[in-house]
């Protein structure tokens, strides 16, 4: 089975696939046991269940924070939920009506056409429990959640300022070099480009986005050229 490997000093990256898509989900380490962000798509939760299971042996997973609702961060929301039911589950205000399906991403009207064509999988999780839903400059363990709308209307990074590291979900993706999200998943575009220039505001080294390797080091340098 494919474990959690060490990225920087307090986090760890484990690599699944969703479909045709390489798709990462992190755990950090904290003072009171770990937090998870993002929660892979549904296929994947054995896996991810039982790679949890393995790197924390008897600490505690203490919450379960999404970047954002698509099926491919929320799909095995509730199976990871069941099996770690002591977990604090959070996204963006914003966000959580698209997970639960109060809202859907198909309703969203960009003016860009592409968005119309591309696959829109029902909410990945109906009636799952919020212990806390984020604003932008909350706290999530030692982390910021850092609103970078645009893709998502409530998608979020985390900012790991003792580590440097940006968890950029996918305000960036990094499939073939560091590129924006594409078009054809993204709601509002005018916002993606405001969130990758915030991103590139904020002190820090490493760039770890949800699709492709980790930038490291040079994370913040390369987002900054994408403003
Ligand atoms: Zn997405
Ligand atoms: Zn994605």
């Amino acid at each position: 089975m494919k474990t959690f490997q060490a990225v920087t000093p307090h986090i760890w990256r484990l690599g699944v696939w969703f479909t045709v898509m390489p798709v990462n989900v992190w755990l950090v380490r904290e003072d009171d046991g770990w937090t998870l962000i993002d929660a892979g798509a549904k296929p994947n939760a054995s896996h991810i269940i039982a790679a949890v299971r393995a790197q924390l042996g008897d600490a505690p997973l203490r919450r379960i924070a999404l970047t954002h609702g698509h099926v491919d961060h929320a799909g095995s929301l509730l199976a990871l939920v069941e099996a770690f039911p002591q977990a604090q589950v959070m996204c963006h205000h914003e966000e959580a009506p698209y997970v639960t399906g109060e809202k859907r991403y198909a309703d969203l009207r960009p003016p860009h056409r592409s968005y119309r064509m591309a696959p829109k999988y029902p909410p990945q999780a109906p009636g799952v429990q919020f212990a806390q839903l984020l604003d932008d400059g909350d706290m999530v363990g030692s982390m910021y959640a850092v609103a970078t709308p645009g893709h998502t209307p409530g998608h979020v990074a985390y900012w790991h300022q003792g580590d440097n590291a940006v968890i950029c979900g996918d305000a960036f993706i990094n499939l073939w070099g560091i590129s924006p999200p594409l078009n054809m998943f993204s709601s509002n575009l005018e916002q993606v480009q405001k969130s990758i220039n915030l991103i590139g505001e904020l002190e820090f080294e490493h760039l770890l986005p949800s699709h492709g390797g980790p930038i490291l080091h040079k994370g913040r340098g390369q987002a900054r050229r994408l403003r």
